[in-house]
């Protein structure tokens, strides 16, 4: 994109379901390197917003590029069409995105998880893979569990694991739906510190999460949503710590 370093542009991103406006005109700037959390109350659209962007949702309406690329759209004789699902995927490759559930492969091992993609969707050599999906394991601390099965792992682990899959792709985008929000309390902590250590090694994430004191920690940007409309856009300390709309400060009083 001339003259711009957004690596992700949503431009007027609206959607319904069955009638009913979930996104209402989103419009969304997320520079290289910058972590930006959503935050906003259940039903707001956050969710849909984020697998917007990774293309599990089509798009009513706007536009939505990520690193200059129109997601899902071409344009022919001066039409838009939509790319083919070979071409949705292979943009859907360049996202990592981390979900409430981990969703791991439970017949494999974390290893053979984090292998996966990259073997089945990038042609990567499998001995290539393998030792990626180690150091990644490494990274995120489970270096050691490499060879067990999600159901031998906690939620915290698993929800690590997931994060290494996600990253196996070299992703130039990490999107989180309320990664913490299925873990009991005492694991929290140590996905939200591998997260922290992506966003300080300068990945490029959009967080949705009501975990206000990780965003005022991390979040170069917080966006506050509600019922498809982006409220508030700002630093932590003026939306957080400061925020000039009553929906917001109603929010963040019920969750604070
Ligand atoms: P949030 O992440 O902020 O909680 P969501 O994006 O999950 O919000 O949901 C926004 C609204 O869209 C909700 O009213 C939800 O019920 C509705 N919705 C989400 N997905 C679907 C779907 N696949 N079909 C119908 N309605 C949906």
């Amino acid at each position: 994109m001339a003259g711009t370093n957004a690596l992700v542009r949503a431009i007027n991103v609206s959607k319904a379901f069955h009638g009913n406006e979930v996104l209402r005109g989103i419009d969304l700037d997320v520079t290289t390197g910058e972590v930006v959390c959503l935050l906003g109350p259940s039903g707001s659209g956050k969710t849909t917003f984020l697998r917007r962007i990774n293309q599990l949702e089509t798009i009513d309406g706007g536009r939505i590029f990520v690193d200059g690329e129109l997601l899902g759209l071409t344009q022919r004789a001066g039409r838009l069409h939509r790319l083919s699902d070979k071409q949705i995927a292979a943009q859907r490759a360049e996202i990592g995105m981390v979900f409430q559930r981990f969703n791991l492969f439970p017949h494999m091992t974390a290893l053979r998880n984090v292998m996966e993609a990259p073997v089945q969707v990038k042609g990567v050599k499998k001995a290539d893979a393998e030792s990626t999906a180690r150091e990644l394991l490494e990274r995120v601390g489970l270096g050691d569990r490499c060879d067990h099965y999600p159901a031998q792992l906690s939620g915290g682990q698993q929800q690590r694991v997931a994060i290494a899959r996600a990253l196996a792709m070299k992703p130039k985008l990490m999107l989180f739906d309320e990664p913490t929000s299925a873990l009991d309390p005492e694991l929290v902590g140590e996905v939200l510190d591998v997260m922290r250590e992506l966003a300080d090694e300068g990945m490029t994430m959009i967080v949705v999460t009501h975990e206000v004191e990780f965003a005022r920690e991390v979040a170069d940007t917080v966006v506050f949503m509600d019922a498809g409309v982006v409220v508030e856009t700002g630093a932590c300390a003026e939306v957080i710590d400061n925020p000039q709309h009553q929906r917001t400060r109603t929010f963040l009083r019920r969750i604070l």
